[in-house]
């Protein structure tokens, strides 16, 4: 069936004129990581900020929108996202270095910054090297990896509100907390005014070689994946415990659930074997919450952000 005739609202001809582009029932797939699910309604790619501004300053209100980066910690469902979905692109990809500071869109590669850091002597971003996102979703994710996170390179980052004005928004302000900000849902990342130390290049390469190499060793990191399926608990009798020995102490390792799979080389990721529905790996996810309760009593929360909507909603309202 045709996902524009369950949508069937022309709502580009609603938007703003923009010098970036709209592409109507436009299909997500290959934006993300697990290479399922739905088409975007409308997908708009700005040509620059002043672009998105007009953008959301114009939108009509009701209109709802949803960020996407790299897709690299997302499940998009197999009815698509209703309203627009923005991806930043080339025009928000800056990666500027300044001294000792970093200013950089929305739309970089974690992995362009960290490369930029390295070719400029300063130490501190190589944790993002193996971040295969973008900076707008490192900030919504707090993204951190090697005892390192967004929160402890960050002097501010800009960031637009559902009316298009642009804040510029201190560190402390943001709220960082594991894997989360305190900014409102829907709002924009769209860059940030990053903080390094110098350092010694040769270190900084090497530092980044060991982890691509123990990337490489205990993730899959060439498979279709979404990274981090759930948090590690952060509060109860599991505290401090990691998600995956708790998935695997449940019997989870390897479980599979049509065409979705828990790795067997890391038990917190999902993969999609090839021919998944984004249902699959959603309900492989809630199996093992199940299966993770009744073994441990340990609930599970879900990391891997999930939007849109299940196919049957989208196929009931054509
Ligand atoms: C193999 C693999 C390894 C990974 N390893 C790590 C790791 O070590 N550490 C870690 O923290 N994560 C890891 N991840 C998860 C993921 O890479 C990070 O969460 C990353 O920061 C997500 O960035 P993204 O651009 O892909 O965002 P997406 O997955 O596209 O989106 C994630 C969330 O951010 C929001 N978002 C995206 N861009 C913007 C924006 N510009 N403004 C506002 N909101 C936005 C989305 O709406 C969504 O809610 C891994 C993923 C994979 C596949």
């Amino acid at each position: 069936m045709n996902q524009a005739v369950a949508f069937n609202n022309n709502l580009s001809a609603k938007l703003p004129q923009v010098r970036g582009t709209y592409e109507e029932d436009a299909s997500l797939k290959k934006y993300t990581w697990f290479r399922t699910g739905g088409p975007a309604e409308v997908l708009y790619t700005p040509a620059d900020i002043d672009d998105l501004m007009v953008f959301m300053n114009g939108k009509p209100r009701d209109t709802p929108v949803t960020m996407i980066g790299l897709g690299s910690n997302m499940i998009i469902r197999d009815g698509g996202v209703p309203g627009v979905v923005i991806r930043l692109g080339k025009g928000l990809a800056n990666v500027n270095v300044r001294d000792d500071k970093i200013l950089v869109g929305g739309g970089a590669l974690d992995s362009a910054v960290a490369a930029a850091a390295r070719d400029a002597g300063l130490t501190g971003f190589e944790f993002l090297s193996g971040v295969p996102g973008t900076i707008g979703g490192a900030l919504r994710m707090n993204a951190g990896a090697f005892d390192q996170a967004m929160q402890e390179i960050v002097v501010y980052a800009r960031v637009l509100d559902l009316q298009g004005n642009l804040q510029t928004i201190a560190a402390e302000d943001l709220g960082f907390g594991y894997r989360s900000t305190s900014v409102p849902e829907g709002w924009i990342f769209a860059g940030a005014m990053l903080q390094g130390m110098p350092g010694e290049r040769g270190a900084i390469a090497q530092k980044m070689e060991e982890i691509r190499a123990f990337r490489e060793e205990s993730q899959p990191m060439r498979e279709k994946t979404g990274g981090s399926t759930f948090h590690n608990p952060e509060h109860g009798e599991a505290a401090g415990r990691k998600a995956w020995e708790i998935i695997d102490g449940a019997g989870c390792r390897g479980l599979t659930l049509g065409g979705a799979k828990i790795s067997e080389k890391h038990c917190n990721f999902l993969i999609n074997t090839g021919d998944a529905s984004s249902q699959d790996l959603e309900d492989l996810g809630e199996m093992v919450r199940k299966r993770v309760l009744s073994a441990s009593g340990v609930s599970l929360e879900w990391e891997v952000r999930r939007i849109g909507l299940p196919l049957s909603t989208t196929e009931s309202k054509a």
